[in-house]
């Protein structure tokens, strides 16, 4: 993987302001991946495809990534991205609404990172659920906003955003099947696993 490349990619999303991946984000899943080497990487929103190459580097071998993107632009930029830096084989860019094909997978993954349409992340929990596999995990980045989420915010455009938000915590803090941490790094971050222990009556 060329690093440099991969830098200078990530220097020209911020200077776009593309939401890319923030460093102690990064940092968390990237320790979580060193020490749990993945098979198969679901991602819901590529962008330029930066966060989806950082990941690649801890791949088993024959392992990929499945990332969903929906903006035509950033979809052709990420093809590119992904050539440049080394890692095309790796990396496989599916172009469309995540809300449509989400529900066209069949495989299992050990990891999914949510990042795309707050408004969608309740819908994006019930499909990343489904296919994850059983020791696998679920991190949600930007669940809480800017501090809109713990916050008593609920007039303004953001509002579908937040109540959407709200409920995914609601739904993975609250369901008995689920273990929850959240986490305060760059604009918030929800790290899921299924509960280990079967619960005795
Ligand atoms: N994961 C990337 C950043 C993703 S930014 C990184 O860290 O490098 C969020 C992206 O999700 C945007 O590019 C946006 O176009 C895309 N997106 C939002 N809603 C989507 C949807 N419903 N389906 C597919 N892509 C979506
Ligand atoms: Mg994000």
């Amino acid at each position: 993987m060329d690093q440099e490349e991969l830098q200078k990619i990530k220097q020209k999303a911020l200077a776009e302001h593309i939401p890319i991946i923030m460093d102690d984000t990064l940092q968390v899943i990237d320790q979580y991946l060193q020490e749990n080497k993945p098979q198969k990487i679901l991602e819901i929103g590529t962008a330029v495809g930066y966060s989806a190459m950082c990941f690649s580097s801890f791949l088993l071998d024959g392992g990929r990534i499945d990332t969903i993107e929906r903006d035509e632009e950033r979809i052709k930029e990420a093809k590119e991205n992904v050539k440049k830096v080394g890692v095309a084989d790796k990396i496989n860019i599916w172009a469309g609404d995540a809300v449509e094909i989400l529900p066209t997978l069949e495989e299992k993954y050990d990891m999914v990172f949510i990042d795309a349409a707050k408004g969608k992340y309740p819908f994006f929990l019930s499909q990343a659920l489904r296919l994850l596999s059983p020791t696998g995990i679920i991190f949600a980045d930007n669940v809480l906003y800017k501090g809109y989420v713990m916050g008593d915010y609920n007039k303004h455009k953001q509002r579908t955003a937040v109540r959407n938000l709200r409920e995914y915590i609601k739904e993975v803090t609250e369901n008995p099947e689920l273990e929850t941490e959240i986490l305060e790094v760059g604009d918030g971050l929800a790290i899921t696993k299924r509960e280990v222990h079967s619960r005795k009556s």
